[in-house]
């Protein structure tokens, strides 16, 4: 399918759903776990960091891995790939949905409402003994770990990790509207991490229109009906008519 072709089923769409990965945020600077094998913390493999068992191990580590991360989101701003996604969002109204594997907040603060986010946030906690969860302090204020504003017990970061069970209730949600969706958009995610990745395949399977933005090929590629190999913010540009 041309991008033309694409351009004109998105447009026409009354039900669309967007699944967003690390890629969607790259250009606002917040490295992808590709990205990330070679910076800082290049020496640790994400799945030894972000997992129970390492909480359990090391929760200092973890927690000052953590507030690393969540200092340097709260710095970033969202960029035009954000934005347009809620002007999308603006245009389709009740026909819009838009599930998320990243945490680092950038969506919202872009505007957009009809928003899960599939593997927690970094902007909070929860606690280990009563489950309550409760924003951090500000970043640069904040030293790990935060302690629970109902109980006093150790909270942890508020994060799906490898290993752990999604929310059930978005998962749900995200599930129906992938497989009610006319349009699926697929941007910047690699398609390696389940059940995030089956969204797409909800959606072709019930005869929607899948369409992917990434500058590479994926797992997911094979799957789509048009991929717009640039980045978000282009991708998305070209794929709403103003690029
Ligand atoms: P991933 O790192 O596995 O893949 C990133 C994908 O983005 C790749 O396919 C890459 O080609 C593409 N990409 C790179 N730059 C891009 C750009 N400018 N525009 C569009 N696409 C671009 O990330 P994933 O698929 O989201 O899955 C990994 C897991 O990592 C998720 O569970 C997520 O929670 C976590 N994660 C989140 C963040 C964040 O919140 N920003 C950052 C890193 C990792
Ligand atoms: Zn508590």
């Amino acid at each position: 399918m041309t991008l033309e072709q694409a351009r004109a089923a998105l447009r026409s769409a009354r039900r669309v759903a967007v699944l967003t990965g690390a890629g969607v945020s790259a250009e606002s600077g917040i490295p992808t776990f590709r990205d990330a094998q070679t910076g800082h913390w290049s020496r640790f493999r994400p799945e030894d960091l972000a997992s129970p068992e390492a909480y359990r191990r090391d929760p200092e580590t973890v927690w000052q891995w953590y507030a690393g991360r969540y200092r340097d989101v709260s710095r970033a701003q969202p960029n035009e790939a954000h934005h347009l996604l809620a002007r999308l969002e603006r245009g389709k109204g009740e026909g819009f949905f838009l599930a998320t594997q990243n945490v680092d907040g950038l969506h919202a603060r872009a505007g957009s409402e009809r928003l899960v986010e599939l593997h927690g946030n970094l902007s909070t906690a929860r606690c280990e003994a009563c489950g309550t969860v409760a924003p951090l302090p500000d970043p640069e204020a904040f030293t790990p770990p935060p302690s629970c504003p109902v109980c006093g017990s150790r909270m942890r970061p508020n994060i799906v990790w490898f290993g752990e069970f999604l929310p059930e209730l978005a998962l749900e949600a995200a599930a129906r509207a992938f497989e009610e969706a006319e349009v699926a958009l697929i941007v910047g995610t690699s398609g390696q991490v389940y059940p995030a990745a089956g969204l797409a395949l909800e959606t072709r399977r019930a005869g929607g229109m899948v369409i992917e933005v990434n500058p590479d090929e994926t797992e997911l590629t094979p799957y789509m009906n048009c991929s717009v190999r640039d980045v978000a913010s282009r991708g998305l540009a070209a794929l709403m008519g103003e690029g």
